[in-house]
């Protein structure tokens, strides 16, 4: 129906930088011992609450957001062939646990897909199309914000940075600390209209673990 209600505010689409990712103390590990290109990756759309709110199923809890909202839709890898390819590029892993990146696929969609209100295609098509349109890793090249072991960058510059790439719409930025404890840029979130494909201004928080000064390490 025209009017369809999604029982959530918007979405995150959230990036993770693999320099970041992988200058900790966990490390990190690539399928088939390939290391990826230097660019973001997808980690994934998640439907979020614009207010954490009473969970209905848990007496004196709040959720901030749905998850595992249909425990029998599980990921049918026959649904996502097509894109296999892309997804592989740009949602791939970089967790040691698993090197299948199929498996990351399946935990993102019994998480926090089945909550989308979308079908596995489309939620799968409208994160690939979300990220192709959104070259993060260009927009804070572009501006001067360049991977480095030195550099540090303020928050508030790379922030304008991703939002000259949304058209305008302020990002959410969260900080992971290094192997040598420094804080760094770790994932991008974007906010993105419950269709799918509008994003739109971050209702919540600008930053997750950031100080104002981070920095953005080599991958
Ligand atoms: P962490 O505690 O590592 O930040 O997050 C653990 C998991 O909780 C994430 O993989 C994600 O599934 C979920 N999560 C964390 N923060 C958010 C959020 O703001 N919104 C949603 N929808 N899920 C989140
Ligand atoms: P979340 O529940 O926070 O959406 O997803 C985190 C889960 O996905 C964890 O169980 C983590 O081990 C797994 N995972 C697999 N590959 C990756 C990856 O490349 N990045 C992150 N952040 N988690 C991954």
């Amino acid at each position: 129906a025209a009017c369809a209600a999604t029982d959530f505010d918007f979405f995150y689409l959230v990036q993770q930088w693999p320099g970041s990712y992988c200058d900790t103390e966990a490390g990190c590990c690539f399928p088939g011992d390939e290391k990826p290109a230097a660019d973001f990756g997808i980690h994934g759309l998640w439907p979020n609450y614009a207010a954490c709110r009473p969970d209905a199923a848990t007496p004196n809890r709040t959720s901030c957001w749905p998850d595992f909202c249909n425990a029998t839709d599980t990921l049918n890898l026959s649904l996502i062939k097509g894109m296999e390819a892309d997804l592989r590029r740009s949602w791939g892993t970089l967790s040691c646990k698993s090197k299948d990146a199929t498996d990351f696929w399946s935990h993102e969609w019994s998480r926090h897909g089945t909550c989308s209100g979308m079908g596995q295609h489309a939620y799968f098509r409208s994160a690939l199309d979300l990220k192709a349109r959104l070259d993060l890793t260009g927009a804070l090249l572009d501006a001067g914000i360049v991977p480095s072991d030195e550099a540090e960058y303020c928050l508030g510059r790379v922030r304008a940075a991703v939002a000259a790439a949304t058209g305008g719409a302020a990002p959410m930025l969260e900080c992971n600390r290094s192997a040598r404890n420094e804080t760094q840029l770790y994932q991008v979130y974007v906010c993105v209209d419950p269709d799918g494909r509008t994003l739109v201004h971050c209702p919540l928080p600008a930053q997750r673990g950031c100080t104002d000064m981070i920095k953005f390490p080599p991958f």
